[in-house]
């Protein structure tokens, strides 16, 4: 009698756990996201409450009425350390890269528009496009799209995990670089781009052969952003994420961004997935304003990338630039011999 009783316990345990666990696939695949439809922006706030937060990003930046701010220099820490495995996934979203570094050597910055004392540590990329060039980018210039952007997450050290830093003051903050097309091809993406036909479905995942430090993805130019407060442009939508805007745009021609759009071939979740700007409120946007180079030499330019500095100096391009380039390169000359 004993035993039978003990029996039919343990059935009613198995059937309220297989419950549980049904009810929680179908609260997942409820909560789930995309950018169309049912699943789309509008509607992320019905499941994800913090979505419908006064401080959300993405944002239209307008020029007019940025804040000029001194910001203190950024530093970067390993940002040319080559990284022992990168690997790039599909996650249903969009095209995520994890980097893996000797212990000690992973990319790090501070200073800037972050939390004064705490370093920030680089925990992965991931990118936003459009179906065409005139969308596709998450913030906007002048109510101006670029046709894809680069958001590099950091998290605050001061917490243990990414998770624990999430909603909290400066726990996060996301560097975002936006893209323009260019003539030619951006030999650092050549790989990247090329594997995207190969995790085209949600899930898959794959490492990357040529290991490229985290430097080469980004902008040539590291000093010259935008900064707010805001959120992450995905559900949870949590805030109080520090958004670091470089103004220099990463160039990639139409070939290579046609290889993330032919991802959306197999998944519509990622057609377009970028979130529409939202509302400023009482927020203030601020533009870096450097330090004059001839007052402080060699520091005041610390993070420009001077390979792609010199790449693009070669190119020439602009009167301004060939004097910004005349000037970077008479500092590295200076500091050189
Ligand atoms: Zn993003």
């Amino acid at each position: 009698m004993w035993s039978l009783t003990f029996g039919g316990i343990k059935q009613i345990a198995f059937c309220a756990t297989v419950t549980f666990i049904l009810n929680r696939v179908v609260v997942v695949s409820a909560q789930d996201f995309g950018y169309e439809g049912q699943h789309g922006p509008q509607h992320w706030a019905e499941d994800f409450k913090r979505c419908s937060g006064k401080f959300q990003s993405p944002i239209n930046i307008d020029e007019l009425s940025v804040v000029e701010k001194e910001f203190p220099d950024l530093e970067y820490n390993n940002i040319d350390v080559i990284p022992k495995r990168v690997h790039m996934g599909n996650n249903g979203h969009t095209v995520v890269v994890k980097m893996k570094f000797e212990k000690g050597r992973e990319p790090s910055m501070m200073g800037g528009p972050l939390e004064r004392k705490s370093q920030y540590q680089f925990e992965q990329f991931h990118f936003h496009w459009g179906q065409n060039d005139t969308v596709g980018s998450e913030d906007l210039v002048n109510n101006h799209a670029y046709p894809a952007e680069l958001h590099v997450v950091m998290r605050s050290l001061d917490f243990k995990d990414f998770q624990s830093a999430l909603g909290q003051d400066h726990g996060v903050a996301v560097l975002a670089f936006f893209f323009s097309i260019d003539e030619e091809d951006n030999p650092n993406y050549e790989e990247f781009v090329k594997s995207l036909s190969i995790i085209s479905g949600k899930g898959m995942w794959i490492t990357l052969q040529n290991l490229l430090p985290l430097s080469k993805f980004l902008s040539w130019d590291l000093v010259s952003y935008y900064s707010y407060v805001g959120s992450l442009t995905t559900p949870p939508c949590a805030e109080k994420v520090v958004w670091i805007d470089f103004q220099i745009a990463i160039p990639i021609s139409e070939k290579q961004i046609n290889h993330f759009r032919e991802l959306t071939l197999h998944d519509y979740h990622l057609r377009n997935n970028f979130r529409p700007p939202q509302p400023i409120n009482d927020r203030i946007i601020y533009e870096n304003v450097p330090r004059k180079f001839v007052q402080l030499g060699y520091s005041a330019i610390p993070f420009v990338n001077a390979d792609n500095a010199a790449e693009k100096c070669s190119k020439g391009g602009g009167i301004v630039l060939i004097l910004v380039c005349y000037v970077i390169n008479s500092l590295f000359t200076c500091t050189k011999f």
